[in-house]
């Protein structure tokens, strides 16, 4: 996960290179997002077959994902992330952040507003073609999106469905009092155009010269026609995206880099080989301004499906907005006179979704001791909680060593601190949110300045004095 030593990408790998007859861009409209090529759902993943209900419902009962204004009978397809979920969607954003940002140095981070000038939507093309293709069914009246249902209604079967329309995606509201025209605003569907906007006030501000990118983690919004899965498919969701511009001749050579690089951070954070795959669009899939585009696909229980885009997208983009605000959007290169729009390589990927899929590749289940138990094997990284200090015991005396042990490992790890039930069923519930260490403290404990530390996974315990259990966890929880 390391950028090239030297200022040149390294040369395309064989597997992840880019299609040699990658079509150039056109220039004319956009098509549909709806072209976008099928996942291959022939491969549904039958290991575990109750495995979303079992991911859904421990989501709801351990505090992970409710679903949203519940008590009003909950609202289309939307979530809210609890106690639970929100400390491990913050690990999934933050150890993209650091792959991305932090351990690099040819990377930069934004933050780009939400709601900003409807003008970026036009000069993108999101205004006129960020459609899905609508069909109503004439039988049963539902609606669906046509490219994800084969000629029938999913709810009542019939082929009876009205030709499909372009229905735009994008959310609609009024910036300040006035419901006029004038006055229109939009949600942002993505983050990736809040970075090509800003493209010369990074440039300018960091002194950056291509290769370099822009990073930004955050909440984009899409009327989705059908959201489903889960979180998989949400109105409003979270994404993670780094636009990399680079000289146009190194286009295709960082592409096949971040592919490389995108396969990495999946693997490394604990998604097997069996259920990762990389797929590359054929020619005839490519969006508009795509010279290559390859998906990073998760095994779903329903199949393959995308995770993350990552797209040479060429200098579409710069120069859409370059001709729309009159801006120049280039790099100018002052040592040797050249002036150029970079190309643009773009690893997109969604942070809810791929919350959702380690926890299916982390959901296991084992025995011990004779007993039944859910396991969540997450890496350290993203688990809700790194460690649960647990006092063996409700006494008072115990009390005082536990939280001294607490407030030790609270700078360096995200702790619980459980003291209901017994030992055992607080070690099941820990395993069952992933915990990766629990730390016990017991009335030995008063006596040998000791604890218990017990790994998740193995189960195995090793005594500690007290003094060596900042320096095991450091260790052990490296980020
Ligand atoms: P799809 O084909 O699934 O609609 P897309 O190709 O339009 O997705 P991109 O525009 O490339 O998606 O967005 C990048 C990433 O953002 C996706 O790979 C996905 O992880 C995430 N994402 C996109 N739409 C949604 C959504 N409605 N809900 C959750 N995550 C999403």
């Amino acid at each position: 996960m390391n950028p090239p030593a030297a200022e040149m990408p390294p040369a395309a790998p064989a597997t992840g290179a880019a299609p040699a007859t990658g079509a150039a861009p056109a220039t004319g409209a956009a098509p549909a997002t709806g072209a976008a090529a099928q996942p291959d759902h022939a491969q549904p993943d039958h290991a575990q077959p109750d495995l979303m209900d079992k991911i859904v419902n421990l989501a709801k009962r351990r505090g992970f994902i409710f679903p949203s204004g519940e008590i009003y009978g909950g609202f289309r397809s939307t979530y809210d992330y609890g106690p639970l979920g929100v400390l491990m969607l913050r690990n999934v954003k933050e150890a993209w952040w650091r792959s991305m940002v932090q351990y690099r140095d040819d990377v930069v981070g934004i933050d780009a507003a939400i709601l900003s000038s409807p003008r970026i939507w036009e000069a993108s093309g999101h205004l006129a073609n960020f459609t899905d293709p609508l069909v109503d069914c004439r039988q049963c009246h539902e609606r669906w999106r046509a490219d994800k249902i084969d000629g029938r209604c999913p709810t009542c079967g019939s082929t009876d469905l009205t030709d499909a329309r372009a229905f735009n995606l994008m959310f609609k509201t009024h910036a300040g009092p006035v419901e006029e025209d004038a006055t229109v605003a939009y949600l942002r569907p993505e983050t990736a155009q809040g970075m090509f906007v800003n493209f010369a006030n990074v440039l300018q501000t960091t002194r950056r010269k291509p290769p370099f990118g822009i990073a930004q983690v955050g909440k984009s919004f899409r009327n989705e026609i059908t959201p489903q899965n889960f979180v998989f498919r949400t109105r409003e969701f979270e994404q993670m995206e780094m636009e990399f511009f680079v000289p146009p001749a190194d286009g295709d050579r960082w592409f096949a880099y971040w592919c490389e690089e995108r396969m990495a951070w999946y693997r490394d954070l604990g998604i097997p080989e069996d259920k990762l795959r990389l797929r590359h669009h054929e020619a005839e899939e490519l969006s508009h301004y795509s010279k290559a585009t390859a998906d990073v696909e998760f095994r779903f229980p329903w199949g393959f499906d995308e995770l993350e885009g990552i797209a040479n997208r060429t200098d579409y983009d710069l120069k859409a907005h370059a001709a729309a605000s009159g801006e120049r959007l280039e790099y100018f290169d002052q040592a040797t006179g050249e002036r150029y729009v970079p190309y643009v390589i773009e690893p997109a990927a969604g942070a809810t979704r791929t919350m959702m899929a380690f926890l299916l590749a982390a959901y296991d289940e084992d025995e011990v001791g004779g007993e039944k138990r859910a396991v969540l094997r997450l890496d350290h990284r993203l688990s809700p909680y790194q460690v649960a200090v647990l006092p063996l015991s409700k006494k008072k005396e115990l009390e005082g060593v536990a939280r001294e042990v607490l407030a030790m490992i609270q700078p360096i790890a995200m702790c619980d601190y459980d003291v209901t039930q017994s030992i055992g069923r607080r070690y099941r519930r820990q395993d069952e949110v992933g915990t990766p260490y629990c730390v016990t403290v017991d009335f030995e404990s008063l006596e040998d300045r000791a604890v218990t530390v017990r790994e998740r996974d193995t189960t195995e315990q090793v005594r500690l004095a007290i003094p060596d259990l900042v320096g095991f966890l450091r260790e052990h929880l490296k980020r």
